[in-house]
């Protein structure tokens, strides 16, 4: 199986061609990506309709050099997967409809992916990986943990109740002057900064269960940095160390708890913790989970970066999963700016999103 994905749901504009081996391993031929960091930078965040723009002009040659760089012509593909949802509708509605037409010409079947389930589903692209697991998502607009007990079968079992981590790392990245995309400018700055120069809080440790909160974190650093202003470089990258530390704090209790409910559940499994999304690249995060496993016992699994970032490959992937559960064929889905994981299809169609 190949499959040709494409990904434009905030603001990278991606194609990727994916195959299956035999024995069931992920291969990537080709994975482009073109960020449009430069674009939104003097915005401080991403201008939708920038974004839109952007996706249509270079969307075509990215596809194109995908194809090239597989060594593939149309024959060789099997189906074109595309990103439905959620993310940015302008983005959406350019990759789904630019996915469609290009499945008409070529007579291939359309796979409409869930963007989030491209990040679900990520780790078995990569790592050889049974089902269930548990995952931790982890990007710009979700924070959740979600037992994946099957492709298509998604059942959450904490979520933050306000921010999402990648946005409390780029409002604190703003808010310090860091620029834009915040979280891996707060971690070069962290890396130079003394996490105990700042308390900050852990937001609902105290309370039981798998949901989170970050906005109160993301307050609290702003309160800090207007006491301790003018705020020295020093200063800067503590106040970053301590924020980071306080999020790594709070990830790491609350995944303990989730591998314990793992454990209730499927008592004669491994527990395996899979983290995805664009904060899964952040190293004391991801360190902090290597702790946790080592503790625990639990088998913790964390794809490359380049993968944990928004990409096509994970579409193309995602794409694969769905093809293996039979045949499928979404030309009149239509692009959804909302579209929850867990949720049944029928319930979000019933939905009209
Ligand atoms: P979603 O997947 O929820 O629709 P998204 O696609 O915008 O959102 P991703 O591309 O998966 O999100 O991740 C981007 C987010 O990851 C940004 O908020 C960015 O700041 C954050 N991020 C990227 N690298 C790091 C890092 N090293 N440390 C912390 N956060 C990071
Ligand atoms: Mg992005
Ligand atoms: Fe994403």
């Amino acid at each position: 199986l190949t499959v040709l994905g494409i990904e434009t749901s905030c603001d990278e504009t991606a194609a990727a061609v994916v195959s299956r081996t035999p024995e069931g391993r992920g291969h990537i031929l080709s994975n482009v990506i073109r960020s449009q960091v430069d674009e939104h930078a003097e915005f401080g965040g991403v201008v939708p309709e920038i974004a839109a723009r952007a996706h249509i002009e270079i969307l075509d040659g990215l596809i194109a050099k995908a194809m090239r760089e597989a060594d593939l012509g149309w024959d060789g593909i099997d189906a074109v997967a595309a990103t439905a949802g959620p993310g940015l509708i302008g983005g959406v509605i350019v990759g789904l409809l630019t996915a469609r037409a290009v499945a008409a010409a070529s007579g291939k079947p359309l796979i409409a992916v869930n963007h989030l389930e491209g990040h679900a589903l990520t780790a078995r692209l990569t790592d050889s990986l049974d089902l269930p697991y548990l995952l931790l998502l982890v990007s710009g607009g979700h924070t959740q943990f979600l037992l994946v007990e099957g492709v298509g079968q998604y059942r959450r079992l904490g979520s933050t109740i306000d921010d999402a981590i990648g946005e409390a790392f780029d409002k604190t990245a703003k808010l310090l002057g860091l620029g834009f995309p915040g979280g891996p400018a707060v971690e070069k700055m962290a890396a130079a900064g003394d996490p105990a120069a700042f308390r900050l809080p852990r937001p609902l440790l105290d309370r039981p269960g798998l949901d989170m909160s970050f906005a109160g974190l993301k307050t609290a650093v702003r309160n800090a940095a207007y006491q301790a202003a003018p705020l020295s470089d020093r200063a800067v990258a503590d106040l970053c160390a301590a924020f980071q530390q306080a999020v790594a704090d709070v990830v790491g209790e609350k995944s303990r708890r989730a591998i314990d409910h793992f454990r209730d559940l499927h008592p004669d499994r491994e527990p395996v913790l899979v983290i995805a999304g664009g904060v899964a690249a952040n190293s004391a995060i991801r360190g902090r989970l290597e702790e946790l496993g080592q503790e625990t016992g639990a088998r913790l699994v964390a794809p490359p970066h380049a993968l944990c970032t928004d990409n096509a490959a994970m579409i193309a992937w995602a794409g694969i999963e769905r093809m293996l559960l039979g045949p499928v064929d979404d030309r009149h889905v239509a692009p959804r700016p909302r579209w929850p994981l867990d949720a049944s299809a029928d319930a979000v169609l019933g939905s009209g999103r």
